[in-house]
């Protein structure tokens, strides 16, 4: 038989991102029962260090077995009841997402809208708040914005929440590790994210951390969380101090969570933040000397992910595919109303580097000459190039995928 080979491939995209030869490495080491004192080690390692990447003191800080989306669910049903109501910040898939979470927990939705591309705008937020006052239990926003590329805002719409009483409720799947993000200066009540984004471990696990306020929420709920495998407090006894069995922890998982972490930490997260900022401004650099737009304006762009539009006449899904077959390099196309209409370049983690950048404006200009609609001549390199320049990068060298 055949064994199993994939390509190694540059990802660029929303996420997966490249995942490190460390954090491979764990992910073969021996597994251990879930119960067993070695692997409780492990946890509470885990979650300390989980604590210092969120920079919180939240004693429930934990990775929820399942992907980015498990964060999501999780927060929701867990603080929603039937006919509570919920203030959702929306302008793109994953936050419209998040509606669609709390009309099946039987919850009661007010949607406040931003065009896509575009921050949600607090005043809005403000007039909505008014117009239910002390009745809304949960406000929740997407961090970053994946689907169009925004870099939402944090600070107003925490101070409104606070004065609102209501819980905060924080995406920060592709954001966590890659943008400034502080869970206790913001006074975020929820907030979760996802193992293979800007953490560049495997999909598989969802990080989240909930405050004293929001856990009080969670244990003093009426009704039953309609999710038995997120109810977070029957979660919340396997990885807290009782440690009784929920279900089996995905073992392998936190192996290389762990290992992720360590990274993450041992770079330092504000020299992590740095880079992703550095590389991101000299992609955008290049992309704009292409001609390229990008969707969202200069002051709400994610560090974590360029969206630029696909030029006129350019077809997308060819340049998409060679980029793949001839390259090696994953990037994504758009979502929702911006299907074939947009490129979003992911710079995740361990996919944020130097060499990335320039390798993927060369790729995208040999394409773009061969289609001839646009003449890229060797111009976004050079932009980018000159970025660097303007910019050198402080201590350490560039890390390969
Ligand atoms: C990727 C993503 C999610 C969903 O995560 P999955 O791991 O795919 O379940 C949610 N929110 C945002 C902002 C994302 O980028």
């Amino acid at each position: 038989m055949m064994t199993l080979e994939p390509p190694q491939r540059i990802l660029m995209g929303p996420g997966p991102s490249n995942v490190d030869y460390r954090v491979y490495r764990a992910l073969t080491t021996p597994i251990v029962g879930h119960m067993d004192p070695e692997f409780m080690k492990i946890m509470d390692g885990v979650e300390a260090r989980l604590r210092s990447v969120f920079r919180t003191a939240n004693a429930v800080t934990i990775p929820v077995s399942g992907t980015g989306s498990a964060g999501m669910e999780a927060a929701l049903v867990n603080f929603l009841e039937p006919g509570d109501l919920a203030l959702i910040c929306t302008g793109g898939v994953f936050a419209d997402r998040m509606c669609d979470i709390v009309e099946r927990a039987g919850a009661r939705l007010i949607k406040v809208a931003a065009e896509w591309g575009r921050a949600v705008d607090p005043d809005e937020v403000q007039a909505a708040l008014r117009e239910a006052p002390g009745a809304v239990k949960l406000l929740a926003v997407v961090h970053g914005e994946t689907s169009t590329g925004v870099l939402q805002p944090l600070e107003p719409l925490g101070r409104l929440a606070r004065e609102a009483g209501a819980l905060f409720v924080v995406d920060a799947v592709a954001t966590l590790a890659g943008a400034p993000l502080d869970v206790d200066a913001l006074a975020i009540d929820f907030c979760y994210s996802g193992s293979q984004k800007c953490l560049s471990c495997p999909p598989g696990l969802a990080p989240i951390t909930l405050s004293a306020r929001a856990n009080e929420v969670v244990c003093s709920r009426r009704t039953k969380v309609q999710s038995w495998y997120l109810d977070l407090s029957m979660v919340e006894k396997y990885w807290g101090r009782e440690r009784t069995y929920h279900h089996t922890a995905p073992i392998s998982m936190i192996y290389a969570f762990d290992e992720a972490l360590r990274l993450v930490l041992e770079e330092g997260l504000e020299a992590r933040w740095e880079r992703h900022a550095r590389n991101m401004a000299a992609l955008l650099a290049g992309l704009e000397a292409l001609g390229l737009q990008s969707l969202p304006p200069a002051s709400v762009r994610m560090p974590t992910l360029a969206a630029v539009l696909t030029p006129q006449g350019v077809d997308d899904a060819a340049i998409r595919s060679r980029l793949l077959s001839r390259y090696n390099i994953e990037i994504a196309g758009g979502l929702g109303k911006f299907r074939g209409k947009l490129w979003r370049i992911g710079l995740m983690g361990n996919s944020c580097t130097e060499c990335n950048v320039l390798l993927v404006l060369a790729a995208l200009e040999t394409l773009l000459d061969e289609q001839g609609v646009i003449k890229a001549e060797g111009k976004g390199v050079a932009a980018a190039q000159r970025a660097y320049a303007a910019k050198p990068q402080a201590g350490r060298s560039a890390q390969t995928p």
